[in-house]
């Protein structure tokens, strides 16, 4: 297990597959431990290298996790396979906005960690699949440190996208069904949780 997580982390550095950093799992991994979280969706596994490490976090956690690239979603699955985890880890292979999920399933964890662009659509469409004392947690809220300099980047395509996470930022901080916690962790990462147990 060992060995493939850092046969992932090579395979990731050479194919510019961008996977999480490693405080950012540890702390995910934690709060899955210290919230006795038994189920996690995960939007954009990529090659399923934090499905598989938060899957590892405790016993009983089982995590669901939707990839919509062909490659990524194949070379996940091939991972899950080897360490094992096919019992604990289901792979969707669909575009996150368009998959189906069954109403009657929450998730005591969401991880949201797809298109940067579409952070607002995820949470507005997954939040209804979250259990009354779930958690939606964020990556890449950083971006690489360009949040909070969109006025200053040139490539009109960065700034697009960097403006989209700030935006995602002011709407998780005016949000009024959530609260979020931020952390200077990583990438950046928030943890938001509903105001009013429903
Ligand atoms: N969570 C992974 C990294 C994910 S990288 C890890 O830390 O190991 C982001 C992934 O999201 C990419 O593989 C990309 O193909 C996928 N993605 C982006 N938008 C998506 C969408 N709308 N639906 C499903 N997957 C998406
Ligand atoms: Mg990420």
């Amino acid at each position: 297990m060992k060995e493939l997580i850092l046969e992932m982390e090579d395979y990731a550095q050479e194919k510019n597959v961008p996977i999480i950093e490693k405080k950012s799992i540890a702390f995910i991994m934690k709060y899955i431990k210290e919230h006795n979280v038994k189920s996690v969706l995960e939007i954009g596994s990529a090659i399923g290298y934090s499905a598989i490490l938060m899957a590892s976090a405790k016993d009983d956690v089982l995590v669901t996790t939707i990839e919509r690239d062909e490659e990524r979603y194949m070379e996940c699955l091939k991972n899950v396979k080897r360490c094992g985890m096919d019992k604990k880890i289901n792979v969707v292979f669909q575009d996150a906005l368009d998959v189906n999920l069954s109403e009657e399933v929450k998730y005591d964890l969401i991880f949201i960690d797809a298109a940067k662009g579409q952070y607002i659509k995820f949470f507005e469409k997954y939040k209804y699949f979250l259990k009354e004392d779930g958690a939606i947690i964020t990556d890449n809220l950083k971006f690489h440190g360009y949040v909070g300099k969109s006025d200053k980047i040139e490539s009109k395509n960065l700034k697009g996208l960097v403006e989209k996470i700030e935006n995602y930022i002011d709407f998780l901080k005016d949000n009024e069904e959530f609260k979020t916690d931020f952390y200077d962790i990583g990438d950046g990462l928030s943890v938001s949780v509903w105001k009013d147990e429903k």
